[in-house]
């Protein structure tokens, strides 16, 4: 029988990071919980522990790391507690280390998995955003390491699905026209434009179709999500962003869609569950059982789609534009977006702000060329100043 493969999970006490978890635990004759990463649900990540026993745990900071050590040692667990983006790093590259989940949010996840890739690792992708900040160095180093790269964003796993295998050769050469993302339109589709001022992170974090994430959440309400997920589409599937359209469809069954010029359109469908994309890359190019439930066709009946205003989502045309500038535009876009989440989660300012925020930071920010990674992180900071500074001004 073949050895169980060897997983890291960064980001285990998220959306995805449980999701994977859960798939995993359906599985142990084939995965095995290697490395566990938390953040500030520290309790939890003890509770995953005990259940997944990894050899290595990850934590910010060396006074938790103390803490959650003695909590597994009274637990009887000899899982080693590792520290900060170093630690994170060592479980992303470590030799015995088959594959990777990159579950962190945002920026914060981009140099551990860019660990993994280098490593060579087969690297399950989750955080869009190391994607979009660092989208051609990122995948300098894939071509270089050999790492196999699989998309776990929903859309993209279902484009993945519905392309050729040889797609890397180019989309012109395989036939490809178009690729056609689907967009849900979020909880805010069909509210007045005039009410958007008034509404809370509550009301932006009640996605009509998915569980996910709080910053992720409101990205999905901005259609800043659809945004990030244009440009993660150019870089994954080599894509200009002209071939890349947004269809919304609210009732989020059809993941997204391949248009070739021979007129056929391929589709992956799907309950929206995580544990679908989850599943079909770890055990890519198998199939494994995911826990989700069949898609009951009678049930959903219908199947509806429209085109994205750009009026009522500023958000989604803004990541348009920093994806045909390129360069350092993307990072801009996602570093000024980062900052105006928090602080619209922080209530410390109103929902259409966020777009008013990240407007300004692209029009301040000239687009240069980046050549490294660490012209990415300065990039990255200078940005989140601008978008500060945005706040402080406003006197936020
Ligand atoms: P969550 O907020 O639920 O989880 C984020 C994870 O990252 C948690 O484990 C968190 O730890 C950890 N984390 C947060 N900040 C830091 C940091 N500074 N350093 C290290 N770790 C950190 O997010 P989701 O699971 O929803 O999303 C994760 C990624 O996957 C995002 O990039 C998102 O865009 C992408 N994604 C998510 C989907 C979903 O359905 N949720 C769908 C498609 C993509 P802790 O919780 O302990 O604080
Ligand atoms: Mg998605």
């Amino acid at each position: 029988m073949k050895k169980p493969q060897q997983i890291t999970v960064l980001g285990a006490t998220g959306s995805v990071g449980l999701s994977t978890l859960d798939v995993v635990a359906r599985h142990p004759d084939l995965y095995q919980v290697f490395a566990l990463s938390g953040f500030s649900r520290l309790k939890e990540l003890l509770a995953l522990c005990v259940r997944h026993a990894p050899q290595f745990a990850v934590v910010p900071e060396i006074g938790l790391a103390r803490t959650l050590q003695d909590d597994l040692v009274a637990a009887g667990l000899d899982t080693r507690v590792l520290v900060g983006e170093a630690g994170l790093c060592e479980v992303a590259a470590h030799p015995q280390v088959d594959m990777v989940m990159a579950a962190i949010v945002g920026a914060a996840g981009l140099r551990p998995t860019l660990a993994a890739v280098e490593a060579g690792k087969k690297v399950l992708l989750a955080n869009k955003e190391a994607l979009v900040m660092s989208g051609a160095l990122f995948m300098q180093a894939v071509r270089r390491s050999g790492a196999v790269l699989l998309p776990i964003d929903s859309e993209h796993n279902a484009i993945f699905q519905c392309l050729p295998v040889d797609y890397a050769r180019g989309l012109g050469p395989v036939g490809v026209r178009r690729i056609l993302l689907t967009a849900s339109g979020g909880p805010f589709r069909e509210t007045p434009i005039a009410d958007l001022m008034g509404v809370s992170p509550e009301q932006a974090c009640a996605h009509p179709n998915w569980s996910m994430g709080r910053k992720i959440s409101v990205d999905s309400a901005s259609m800043m999500n659809k945004g990030l997920e244009l440009i993660e589409a150019c870089w994954l599937f080599d894509a200009r962003p002209d071939q890349v359209e947004v269809v919304i469809h609210p009732q989020s069954v059809i993941h997204s869609m391949v248009d070739y010029v021979d007129g056929s359109v391929l589709a992956q469908l799907g309950n929206p569950d995580m544990r679908t994309p989850i599943a079909h890359a770890l055990a890519w190019p198998q199939r494994i059982d995911s826990g989700v439930a069949p898609l009951d066709l009678f049930k959903i009946a219908r199947l509806d789609f429209q085109a994205p205003d750009e009026q009522r989502f500023p958000c989604l045309r803004l990541a348009r534009q920093a994806a045909e500038a390129g360069n350092s535009a993307p990072a801009v876009l996602n570093a000024a977006n980062e900052v105006a989440v928090a602080a619209f989660l922080e209530r410390r300012i109103r929902y259409p702000e966020i777009a008013s925020i990240i407007e300004e930071v692209l029009n301040l920010e000239p687009v240069i060329s980046v050549a490294e990674l660490d012209a990415v992180f300065e990039i990255d900071s200078k940005a989140r100043t601008l978008a500060k500074q945005w706040l402080v001004r406003s006197g936020r």
